[in-house]
């Protein structure tokens, strides 16, 4: 077996590695999009079980829904409690407003 091809092999792919690694760390910094902060919110009060029972891709989809005022119920989230998940965040929408101080509250 030929050591030094093995080492440069090894040099070649780690050095792929590095380059195209910095390439994906570039591009998430440069087209990095900005999304509202309450869509994380809504999504971390969401079950997280992402079993599409809503009619949504994700749980992310619904919360982008909710928080847009797209999805108009929140109990269309099949998995989701009442009292855990659906009354605390029809509660946060209503306290916490769009930047233009639009609430989109939705129905239980
Ligand atoms: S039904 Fe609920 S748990 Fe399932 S994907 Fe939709 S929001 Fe997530």
């Amino acid at each position: 077996m030929d050591y030094l091809s093995v080492l440069w092999s090894f040099l070649l792919l780690l050095g792929l590695g590095a380059v195209l690694g910095l390439l994906l760390a570039l591009a998430a910094k440069f087209f990095h999009v900005e999304e509202d902060p309450r869509i994380k919110e809504v999504e971390d009060m969401l079950p997280h079980y992402n079993c599409g029972a809503c009619g949504y891709a994700g749980c992310h989809d619904m919360a982008e829904a909710l928080v847009s005022g797209a999805c108009k119920k929140v109990s269309l989230c099949k998995a989701g409690k009442k009292d855990k998940n659906h009354e605390p965040i029809i509660e946060y929408l209503k306290t916490h407003p769009d930047k233009d101080g639009n609430t989109n509250v939705p129905s239980l």
